[in-house]
């Protein structure tokens, strides 16, 4: 029986010819109320869209014999993933898509605040000739520093290159060799922000980049230098931003997203004159929209023709006997992956998962998968799961290593992830108490029992008196509540560890005052 496939949102019509070249039978009906799309849905084997189509679960429960939505862009979040994976619907989206015309975009505002291009033109419009007014700046020679480098921030790299501009980058999740190859030299953060002429953002907005950019950094910034946003608004403070334009210690910004939008009229921003906007334009060109839609209509064709897997953003089934004994270690090396990934040093070039005990019989590609996701998802923009992550790693140029044994130790069943890069490497281990309590058992050289979850607080120290009493009573100062504490300590004293759950993540001002305790060596907060 030919294949059919429902286009319910605008794709190109160069789309739609590809899926019917193919021998797909097409139907294109945009618009669909959601009864209508109910009513019609259980015809078809395939479901395209863009963002409008809302693939509900409801949607899905009439899907009697879809097999797979494509989604023409990144974002999946009209799409009720869980429920898709239930009903074995393979979901797909198309990151990159729009990687060009984004970082295109980046390089037209870092342009046109050098050279003034909007506010000059506004001038001559007004009837000036301001000439002295809008002398300006070449980018050639100039140093740019771009944070992130994915899909969009990579494109930056190259094309900065042409344009003779030195490129700086930060990105914890890639290494130094892969940053070379682009053509951009990997740097710490600190490193970045003062070296830069020009500074543009391309990271996903997380709780490790919600103000990445706020007064402390635009601090550190060069006098005169410029900052671009168009990634995603929030990693910006942007009343932080309105204040350095206004005093003059940066020579410009640009924004294609902000906090809130649009933002409102009074926003401090805009009555800057050296400071560009446009309204969440990234994405939106002709032909992004088009390569997406192409894209999307291709990897369709693959799996229902050929039966070929591209970004699936979804989970496939395990068989039940294995997923009722690993079901308990899944969400735990996850965390173990979260855990690792946001204590390791930058830049990870290997990640190794061993399972030892009685869990290593059977199957371990879907805990190292897991693993994986939890290093990866804190830092990506696409929906990382256990379909993506292996690849993603392997893309990143990040070394996945499996080992099991079965040598006895303190626990039935031992995970434990290490994560390895040029900086050194990072050891944490897991096991599960009964059936359902996880537990951290590792963390580096210290033996700790501590629950995964939620905000956490790890701290290295000396061991002496007095640590814990003053780590208590600085976050008991800020409002900051101690749900758990486990403590460790090195066999020859050199060293002990604190990990604390707590009831809310520490404002950076209160991080800031702990690592001055007397005694602490290192403080790092962590979402698990
Ligand atoms: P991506 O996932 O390919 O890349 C993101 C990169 O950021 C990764 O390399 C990741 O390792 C890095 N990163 C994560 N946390 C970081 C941190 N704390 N510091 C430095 N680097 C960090 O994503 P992408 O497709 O390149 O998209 C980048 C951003 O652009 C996203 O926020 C996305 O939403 C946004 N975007 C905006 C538009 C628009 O219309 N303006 C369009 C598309 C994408």
């Amino acid at each position: 029986m030919t294949a059919r496939v429902l286009v319910s949102d605008d794709l190109s019509p160069e789309a739609v010819r590809i899926l019917k070249d193919a021998g797909l039978e097409v139907d294109v009906k945009v618009g669909l109320k959601p009864d209508a799309l109910e009513a019609i849905i259980g015809g078809y084997d395939g479901l395209a869209v863009r963002s409008a189509t809302k693939v509900t679960a409801k949607v899905l429960e009439k899907a009697s014999r879809l097999k797979v939505v494509g989604r023409a862009g990144v974002g999946v979040d009209n799409v009720d993933l869980d429920a898709a994976t239930r009903r074995g619907v393979v979901v797909m989206n198309t990151p990159g898509g729009s990687a060009v015309t984004v970082a295109e975009l980046a390089l037209a505002m870092i342009l046109s605040l050098y050279r003034h291009v909007p506010a000059a033109t506004a001038s001559v419009k007004a009837g000036k000739w301001d000439k002295k007014r809008f002398q300006g700046r070449e980018i050639s020679g100039k140093t740019l520093g771009v944070v992130g480098i994915g899909n969009i921030g990579s494109v930056l790299v190259e094309r900065a290159q042409a344009l003779k501009m030195q490129v700086i980058a930060y990105d914890p999740f890639i290494t130094p060799e892969a940053a070379g190859k682009l053509g951009a030299k990997l740097v710490d953060l600190d490193t970045l922000w003062r070296e830069a002429d020009a500074i543009s953002i391309h990271v996903p907005l997380t709780d490790q980049t919600r103000n990445l950019v706020d007064a402390a950094t635009l601090a550190k910034m060069k006098k005169g230098a410029i900052l671009v946003n168009c990634a995603r608004g929030g990693v910006v403070d942007e009343k932080a931003l309105a204040g350095a334009l206004a005093s003059g210690h940066l020579g410009g910004a640009a924004l294609d997203v902000f906090e809130k939008e649009p933002p409102p009229p009074d926003h401090p921003l805009l009555a800057q004159e050296a400071f560009v906007c446009t309204p969440h334009i990234g994405a939106s060109t002709e032909e992004a929209q088009s390569a997406v839609a192409i894209a999307i209509a291709e990897q369709l064709v693959a799996y229902l023709r050929d039966g070929i897997v591209k970004n699936a953003v979804n989970a496939p089934g395990l068989p039940k006997e294995i997923m009722e004994q690993l079901a308990p270690y899944l969400p735990l090396a996850e965390k173990l992956g979260s855990l690792a990934g946001q204590l390791a040093p930058q830049g990870p070039a290997e990640v190794a998962v061993e399972v030892s005990g009685e869990l290593a019989a059977i199957p371990m590609g879907p805990l190292a998968a897991r693993a994986l996701v939890g290093l990866l998802r804190h830092f990506l923009e696409t929906p990382v799961n256990e379909v993506n992550a292996p690849t993603i790693a392997r893309e990143r140029g990040i070394h996945v290593r499996e080992a099991r044994s079965v040598e006895p130790h303190d626990w039935a069943s031992l995970v434990t992830v290490t994560v390895k890069g040029a900086a050194g490497e990072t050891t944490v281990a897991g096991t599960v108490y009964g059936k359902r309590e996880a537990r951290i058992v590792r963390v580096g050289a210290f033996r700790v029992e501590a629950v995964p979850e939620g905000d956490v607080i790890v701290c290295e120290n000396d061991d002496a008196p007095g640590v814990v009493g003053n780590l208590g009573t600085a976050l008991a100062a800020a409002g900051v509540n101690i749900a758990r504490i486990s403590l460790s300590r090195l066999d020859d004293r050199s060293g002990a560890f604190s990990f604390l759950n707590v009831d809310q993540a520490p404002a950076a001002e209160v991080l800031e005052k702990l690592r001055h305790l007397p005694h602490v060596r290192t403080v790092r907060a962590i979402r698990l």
